[in-house]
């Protein structure tokens, strides 16, 4: 099996590296991702410019830099390397939960992969205080959770987050979506200007059996997710309306 592998810290990012190692058990690993940080980048692919796909040093992976986005990786990587089987992304340095999964570069990375009709599988942990999170602690459950979501072969994308302690179990989730935490905070520049800075406030209520809720609990998050962004049952409900005026007025 041949394993992609990108992310949206950057190719140098610690979580990266341990995500790599132990996707090397699975199979034939290859990293290529982006040459700086690209988090909050989205789903967002280079069209107007050009790109380039270097060889650089992670001990014992053959690895790339591009100077593009988690998207443009996947894309590159797929077309550079022929029969690439699984694509995986992170592991990032900050949670991708609920309202998170519209902005987060490491779940696109994953999304690019399903677009391709690859499997993707996203992977985020915590940052305790600002800090990096226990990358070796975390990797017998990474190898644990990717042995799990190999088998379950019918789940093309699914969003992983670890809990900040060590988990003690995993559990399957959906993304939460009620409350958003994204938040704009005015401030003034070094040279007392105002300038504006998007930031994250905590979401303190949470649903049972969603991601964040997971996480809260010490569970690993799994939430499979889909591509497809339609509405069906307001789809039915539309089509039943628009059928029954047909009726009506016919
Ligand atoms: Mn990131």
């Amino acid at each position: 099996m041949r394993i992609l592998i990108t992310n949206d810290d950057g190719v140098y990012s610690p979580g990266i590296a341990a995500l790599a190692q132990v996707a090397t058990r699975f199979g034939e690993v290859r990293v290529v991702a982006p040459d700086v940080e690209m988090s909050s980048a989205a789903q967002s692919i280079t069209a107007s410019r050009p790109l380039t796909c270097k060889r650089t040093p992670l001990p014992g992976i053959e690895a790339y830099r591009v100077n593009g986005t988690p998207g443009d990786c996947v894309m590159l990587g797929t077309t550079l390397w022929e029969g690439v089987n699984l694509v995986l992304s992170g592991v990032n340095i900050g949670s991708n939960l609920g309202n998170a999964l519209w902005h987060s570069g490491t779940l696109a990375g994953a999304k690019q992969a399903a677009l391709l009709g690859l499997r993707g599988i996203a992977f985020s942990a915590p940052s305790p205080d600002n800090g990096e999170p226990q990358f070796e602690a975390l990797k017998p459950w990474a190898e644990t959770v990717l042995a799990k979501l190999l088998e379950a072969t019918d789940l093309p994308l699914v969003n992983v987050n670890f809990p900040a302690k060590p988990p003690h179990g995993i559990a399957w989730t959906s993304q939460s979506m009620r409350y958003y935490d994204g938040k704009v905070v005015p401030g003034k520049d070094p040279m007392g200007r105002t300038h504006y800075w998007y930031t994250v406030v905590p979401v303190d209520a949470t649903e049972q059996g969603t991601d964040r809720w997971a996480i809260e609990q010490g569970y690993v998050s799994l939430t499979p997710l889909r591509l497809d962004l339609t509405d069906h049952p307001k789809l039915d409900t539309v089509r039943k309306v628009e059928a029954w005026k047909k009726l009506k007025f016919a």
